[in-house]
Parts: C-alpha cells; sequence; structure tokens
C-alpha cells in the first residue's frame, strides 16, 4: 500500500450542497473510528440528517468557518437534533451569531435562530474527530471571525469562503476588508504548501497550488 492510499483511507467525506446559496455543507468522517463531524450546516438539515444516515457514521461535533446564514443556518436545528457541541468559529463573528434570525428573513430563511457555539476557535487551536486532528488559522477579510480547519496528515484544508477555485471571499459584507483578505491567504493559506487539496464553502475545490499559480487575485493579475 502506498503512503498516498494509507492517507486517503483515514478520511471519508460527503459534500450536500444546501441554501439557496449552494453552500458545500460537508460530512467528514474518521475511518478508523467511524465518529464524524458536520462542517457548516447552513440550512436544509433533514438532506444533512439523510447523508448521515447513508454514510452510517457517529456525528460527534458541529465545526462552524464562519458566521454567515448560509453557514450556520441549520447548526442550532442540528446541534438540538444530534445533541453535539459546536466549535467555531472565531469570536469576532459573535456579531453575526446573535442576528441569524435577521440574516434568515433578508432571504426568506425561517426557522432558523441565534446561537452561541460551545466553543469559539482562535489561530494556533486544535480540534479532533476520532484520530483526526486538524488546526486552527484565524483568517479574517471575508468575515472577522472566519477559522480555516487544516489537517497536516492528510494535507487537507477546509478554508471557508475565504479562498475559492479561481476566486476570493467576497469582502463587501459587515466586517469584510480586501486587504486583510488577501493577507490572510498570503500569510496563512499559500505557506501551507502547493499540495494542500481543500474544499471551499461554494463551488469545486482546488489546491493551493493551483490558485497560487492562476487565481488572479493572487498572481498579481487583478
Ligand atoms: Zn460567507
Ligand atoms: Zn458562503
Amino acid at each position: 500500500m502506498t503512503d498516498a492510499s494509507e492517507t486517503k483511507a483515514k478520511a471519508g467525506a460527503a459534500i450536500i450542497p444546501v441554501t439557496l446559496f449552494q453552500q458545500n455543507c460537508m460530512l467528514l468522517w474518521c475511518e478508523a473510528t467511524r465518529r464524524a463531524v458536520v462542517i457548516d450546516p447552513g440550512g436544509d438539515v433533514p438532506q444533512i440528517q439523510a447523508a448521515i444516515a447513508q454514510a452510517n457514521v457517529t456525528v460527534e461535533k458541529i465545526w462552524l468557518t464562519h458566521g454567515h446564514i448560509d453557514h450556520v443556518g441549520g447548526a442550532a436545528e442540528l446541534r438540538d437534533a444530534l445533541k453535539v457541541p459546536i466549535e467555531g468559529p472565531h469570536p469576532a463573528d459573535k456579531f453575526l451569531l446573535d442576528h441569524v434570525v435577521e440574516s434568515g428573513a433578508n432571504y426568506g430563511m425561517t426557522g432558523v435562530r441565534n446561537f452561541a457555539p460551545d466553543r469559539w476557535l482562535d489561530e494556533g487551536e486544535q480540534v479532533h474527530i476520532g484520530e483526526l486532528t486538524f488546526d486552527i488559522f484565524h483568517c479574517p477579510g471575508h468575515s472577522p471571525g472566519s477559522v480555516v480547519f487544516f489537517s497536516k496528515e492528510m494535507r487537507f484544508a477546509h478554508v471557508g469562503d475565504v479562498l475559492f477555485n479561481g476566486s476570493v471571499g467576497r469582502t463587501d459584507l459587515p466586517g469584510g476588508s480586501h486587504a486583510t483578505l488577501i493577507a490572510s491567504i498570503t500569510d496563512k493559506l499559500l505557506p501551507l504548501g502547493d499540495d494542500v487539496q481543500f474544499i471551499c464553502g461554494h463551488g469545486p475545490g482546488s489546491t493551493i497550488g493551483h490558485e497560487r499559480q492562476t487565481n488572479p487575485f493572487l498572481n498579481g493579475a487583478m
């Protein structure tokens, strides 16, 4: 067995696009223990629960990359249903979690609730699911409290809405800053290594190397 296939076998994952924003809710699990985390349950909780049942894994945590409605709209409902803690985002996004109901009303999303996570996350902390460990990077700019989850062992990151395949996060929402966002990507994500694969909050994932070379926001084209 090669190193690559051993690494792949450590985790399994399913992407469940949710809400009218087609946000990439991710079900991620440790293959050794079948313990799982739901990352960014933005809504459509019955679909997320169906994916959990299909994967036949035990969800023990909910992780949030940031406080925008399309990422957190289903978090309180899923926490109640599964009786598991919510970890993340960074406390700088508290103002968003305090106004989930108002944000939802702007997009016709009913049944959402304001909430506080069970654990806020900050730069340098770690989170765990089964035998998997992820390092936390605080990457403000898209929202002030955006965090990135990085598995050094699997060379994999979940970057939320910080970085996209061919683009970067929008910065016109409250607390956004394009200069801060580019600094977060340049200082914290690019150094992770060109080989690192990532998934993001919307659309297809990519690798750090591909974005470093071709993303117009990062290679000087824009
Ligand atoms: Zn967002
Ligand atoms: Zn989003």
